[in-house]
């Protein structure tokens, strides 16, 4: 052992554990460093040994060995991460341990509903308890960081990535961002079974022009202050660890070159004191943006713009100590990003033991514990949203004659995963639809046929299910996106159920008119259903549900769960309503309610302004009913709250829980203020008959917004407030703020 290696084990041992040493002994082993050692931590690669890709040239091993590697990306495997930190550790000069990270965005073994659909749980506890799991499955096979949660607000349906995040709304967003923080981190990131998070996208990658992926973003200051940066605040608030800079330009500046954004905005002004990781070469591709020359240009505006570390570029490591030379790059700029890089190595302990997450025992007890997968099942059908139930057609009977079964995805292993975990190659076999129905039927009662692919206009098996639609007495079809249509990448124009489904669909309801028809959809994105609703009578949209979303949906079909799930973005009529968002503006020429036909007022001719679902709806086979609104006074001051309560009562026949949702809008302002903007929400259980009263406790602090000085703050005067089951209400109630 080296003297040097030595002294760094003497900085490491001692008093390990005591938080205010971090930064002390952080200092010290960055004393032994050279400047060529202090970038090589700012420097990611990819765990695949060997790449020869586009970008990856290089052998990592090498560069490993040189100590010219910070962190490794997409390493799993016990015997991978061991291998690749042994790498690190036995050779290089100071023996610095790598960091692993992985993109475990919705489980990593056991997983759950793809983002959107979790949020549309509406249930903080199930998001914190599915990123808890994933991290404790993550950390024992050696992962110490993941690239989540993506926290862009999105109104885009046309985005593939609006899949990944937790819908339109910037209060949910806030909330949900919260609670990944805590799942991922939990209380104490010493413990091997938590890790890093990373909230990504920073900034406005959501807002991405015509819905495609990486484009071109522009808006306002007040429109970023106000809906896209929340979320951020919001992580940093609950300790996030690090956060990832984005692939787009922000009005003509590329967000991973903005000093503004990430120094003014992410550090000075929100207090974010972890590290900036840029996206996958997202450096680089400054010079296609039109903002960088070169790949020695693109390196000098990423540091000096605040990235600490480079995703893959390959920059950093060719470029930074040539530009500190030059005197382009100050190697102060350098210290900082590498020193918040050690410290969080240093806060997960890997200084003390870089092993410490790696254990092939635990791995092995830990993956597809059977409370995950209960949990997965339970979390699944909280997050599947019941848009239509004519007639009381769900639930349905385990005593019905026969059921039909029809469509690509009735035995689906591989989509339902969704579009993370069907892509890599972690997560297990996945409950179909199909396996599910078996605890509730006989194999005699059930029919099936699949009708057709996903993305084909084969319609050679049209025939076959339409001979056994004929034979069942109730048929319940299942369908939707393929997993790749959804994601990074996989932006759509066209927003309807993919492929000759939509015909199918049409066909079947042709050979049956007057058979109940249940359409189970599983997509990655709102779509347009507005041919289906009328084609069928229950639409249940359980997005991409995870390993145990066949059981889950068995278990909504048939009512032991009655579903409760709520959408958190909006479903439009068409793709042409787009961006459509329940809390826009109105314009000067609303739509007056008793002539909505009016000319020359803000609507289409082809079809209503209105959308196909609003946010926040889904429904429930048993009733709520909503009543008593009061307001504790209708005067709220800067120094008082005020109490809004309802009445809430299950007045069906099923017990079941229900999301009472909070809305509040501020009838004038300064700028124009959206038509209603959530500010609280509460997820409720109801035994049939029961009433219970839902209390929001409403201050200043609530009716906040950046002006057009960009000044945070409330402005007095008359505000509207509902206490409602969705978006779709009209205010009927008025406090006011008075100066
Ligand atoms: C995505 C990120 C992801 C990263 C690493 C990028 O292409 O935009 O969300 O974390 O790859 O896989």
């Amino acid at each position: 052992m080296g003297i040097k290696r030595l002294l760094i084990l003497l900085i490491c041992i001692g008093n390990y554990g005591f938080a205010q040493n971090y930064e002390a002994k952080v200092d010290s082993l960055m004393r032994l460093m050279t400047l060529q050692e202090k970038i090589g931590q700012t420097v990611m690669y990819s765990g695949h040994f060997d790449q020869t890709g586009p970008i990856i040239k290089t052998d990592n091993k090498k560069h490993i060995k040189e100590g010219n590697v910070g962190a490794m990306l997409n390493a799993h495997t016990v015997e991978g991460t061991t291998n690749m930190q042994k790498l690190a550790v036995e050779n290089t000069r100071l023996g610095i341990p790598l960091l692993f990270g992985y993109d475990v965005i919705h489980g990593f073994r056991t997983i759950f509903p793809i983002n959107l659909g979790l949020s549309a749980s509406w249930d903080l506890k199930m998001v914190e308890e599915s990123s808890r799991i994933a991290a404790e499955e993550a950390s024992a096979e050696g992962i110490h960081w993941t690239f989540a949660p993506m926290i862009d607000v999105s109104r885009e349906p046309r985005w593939g990535r609006i899949s990944e995040g937790a819908g339109e709304d910037v209060y949910l967003n806030n909330e949900i961002a919260k609670a990944y923080v805590r799942g991922f981190q939990g209380d104490d990131l010493t413990k091997t079974n938590t890790i890093l998070a990373c909230a990504k996208h920073y900034i406005a990658y959501g807002a991405a022009q015509a819905g495609r992926d990486y484009h071109t973003t522009n808006m306002g200051e007040g429109e970023l202050r106000n809906t896209y940066l929340p979320p951020f605040k919001a992580a940093i608030d609950a300790g996030v660890e690090t956060v990832m800079s984005a692939f787009n330009e922000l009005n003509g500046v590329p967000t991973s070159g903005s000093k503004a954004l990430l120094r003014d905005v992410l550090r000075d002004e929100m207090g974010f004191e972890g590290f900036v990781v840029s996206d996958y070469t997202s450096i680089n591709e400054m010079i296609p943006h039109g903002f960088a020359k070169d790949s020695i240009d693109a390196a000098r505006i990423g540091m000096n713009a605040g990235v600490d570390m480079d995703m893959m570029g390959e920059i950093y490591r060719l470029h930074l100590k040539k530009l500190v030379e030059d005197g382009k790059v100050e190697e102060a700029v350098i210290n900082e990003a590498c020193r918040k890089i050690l410290l969080a190595k240093f806060k997960l302990g890997l200084f003390d033991d870089p092993y410490r997450y790696i254990d092939q025992q635990r791995e092995d007890t830990t993956k597809y514990q059977q409370r995950y997968l209960d949990k997965a099942q339970e979390i699944a059908a909280a997050s599947s949203v019941l848009l239509q139930n004519k007639n009381n057609t769900l639930p349905l009977s385990k005593n019905s004659k026969s059921i039909a079964f029809i469509g690509p995805l009735v035995k689906d292993e591989a989509h339902i995963l969704g579009n993370w975990a069907a892509k890599g190659n972690r997560s297990g076999k996945a409950i179909s639809v199909f396996e599910g129905i078996q605890d509730y039927l006989k194999p005699n009662q059930i029919l099936y046929a699949k009708g057709c692919e996903i993305l084909s206009d084969d319609d050679s098996g049209f025939e076959e299910a339409i001979r056994v639609s004929n034979q069942a007495n109730e048929i319940v079809l299942v369908m939707g996106e393929d997993h790749h249509m959804s994601g990074e990448a996989a932006s759509r124009t066209d927003l309807k159920i993919p492929g000759i489904q939509p015909q199918l669909i049409k066909k079947i309801r042709e050979a049956n008119p007057n058979k109940k028809i249940t359409l189970i959809i599983m997509n990655g994105r709102p779509l347009n259903l507005s041919e289906e609703v009328d084609l069928v009578d229950a639409i249940l949209e359980i997005w991409f549900p995870g390993t145990m979303g066949g059981a889950a949906t068995a278990d909504l079909l048939f009512g032991k769960v009655n579903p409760s799930g709520k959408l958190t973005v909006t479903f439009p009529r068409n793709v042409g309503q787009v961006p459509i968002y329940y809390n826009m503006k109105n314009t000067g020429r609303p739509i007056p309610e008793n002539n909505p036909k009016q000319d020359y007022k803000s609507n289409y001719i082809d079809v209503p302004n209105s959308p196909l679902f609003v946010f926040g709806h889904g429904i429930s086979y048993t009733n709520f009913k909503y009543s008593d609104l009061k307001l504790s006074s209708e005067k709220l001051t800067f120094s008082n709250s005020i109490e809004a309560s309802v009445e809430v009562t299950n007045s069906g026949n099923y017990d079941g829980h229900e999301v009472v949702q909070l809305y509040i809008r501020d009838k004038v302002g300064s700028i124009t203020r959206p038509v209603k903007e959530l500010k609280g929400f509460e997820k409720i259980f109801l035994k049939k008959g029961e009433t219970k009263t839902v209390t929001f406790t409403i201050s200043v602090e609530d009716l906040k917004f950046y002006n057009s000085d960009m000044m945070y703050g409330v402005e007095p005067g008359e505000f509207e407030i509902a206490i409602a089951p969705s978006s779709d209400f009209k205010f009927k109630h008025l406090f006011n703020l008075n100066d």
